[in-house]
């Protein structure tokens, strides 16, 4: 091909998020840290989120740096608490410039039949999968409006679409998600910030990779069979996801090519929610 003639990848389709400024919840593992890189890797700057060992999360956020040439600082504040999430906003705002971006990821799981699921558990799960998306949206949605520019990605769940038993704290915190994530989506139509939900089946994290060795220990077979025949019973393709996956959809979702795309709930299932 004639080199005048070929395409060309301007520096902004490569990095499509320079300048903006990210919050991303539950960010120190797992998806949320799939998330993260990323948006760094599209140029965002970040502030990382969730708990884990102080230098540990030290040389995350320094690799990140050297590695995508963005800022990336970190905030511990616990989600399950309003007045944390909002000083999280103010610091995040005062070292990003301005917060364009939105990740409400930070969640937690507890298994147990509704006669004996712990009350805490439930206001806990509540507080920190569905509460902590309403404090920090209504705490950025502001000054993306004014700016006319935001993305709001809310990370629910397959069981924000649908059911499965002995999840009832989870299920009804990630049906609200999708909810909120729908009521912002229509309240912000015309000020260019979308609002949009992505709903996982199971994805590879060392959450789930600690599920198999219990699993297998308490059913009594091999890890392959309760990954087959337990983990990804429901899921079709029977293969998990993958945070880099959810990584490459976010990005997406934060594109100019997804200015219109706002208010949906989109399933990253394998073929789950399609039964
Ligand atoms: P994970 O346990 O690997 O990561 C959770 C992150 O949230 C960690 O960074 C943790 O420190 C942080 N966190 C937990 N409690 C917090 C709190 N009170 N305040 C601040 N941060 C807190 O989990 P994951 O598997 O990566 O899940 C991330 C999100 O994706 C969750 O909302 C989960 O419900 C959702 N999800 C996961 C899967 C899956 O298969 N892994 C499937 C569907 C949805």
């Amino acid at each position: 091909m004639d080199i005048a003639a070929a395409p060309c990848r301007t520096a902004s389709a490569v990095r499509p998020l320079v300048g903006k400024g990210a919050i991303v919840t539950g960010s120190t593992s797992g998806i949320g840290l799939g998330i993260a890189r990323a948006l760094a890797g599209a140029g965002a700057d970040l502030v990382l989120n969730g708990f884990g060992d102080t230098a540990a999360i030290a040389r995350l956020r320094d690799d990140l740096e050297r590695e995508f040439g963005v800022t990336v600082t970190h905030s511990g504040a616990d989600m399950s608490q309003p007045e944390q999430i909002e000083a999280m906003v103010v610091e995040a705002t005062a070292k990003l410039g301005t917060v364009d971006i939105l990740v409400n990821n930070a969640g937690i799981q507890h298994v147990a039949p509704i006669e004996s699921f712990p009350p805490a558990k439930w206001d806990q799960i509540l507080s920190i999968n569905l509460s902590a998306a309403f404090h920090t949206m209504r705490a950025v949605i502001p000054g993306m409006a004014s700016r006319r520019w935001g993305r709001i990605v809310n990370i629910a769940s397959a069981h924000g679409l649908i059911a499965s038993p002995f999840k009832s704290a989870y299920v009804a915190a990630k049906h609200g998600l999708v909810g909120l994530t729908k009521v912002a989506a229509l309240e912000l139509a015309e000020t260019g910030v979308t609002s949009n939900a992505v709903c996982p089946g199971y994805v590879w994290t060392p959450l789930v990779e600690k599920q198999i060795d219990d699993q297998a220990k308490s059913h009594g077979i091999g890890r392959d069979q309760v990954v087959r025949d337990v983990l990804l019973k429901n899921q079709p393709n029977k293969r998990f996801a993958t945070v880099e996956e959810l990584g490459t959809l976010t990005v997406f979702l934060c594109s100019p090519g997804a200015d219109s795309i706002t208010g949906i709930a989109l399933p990253v299932d394998g073929g789950w929610t399609a039964h």
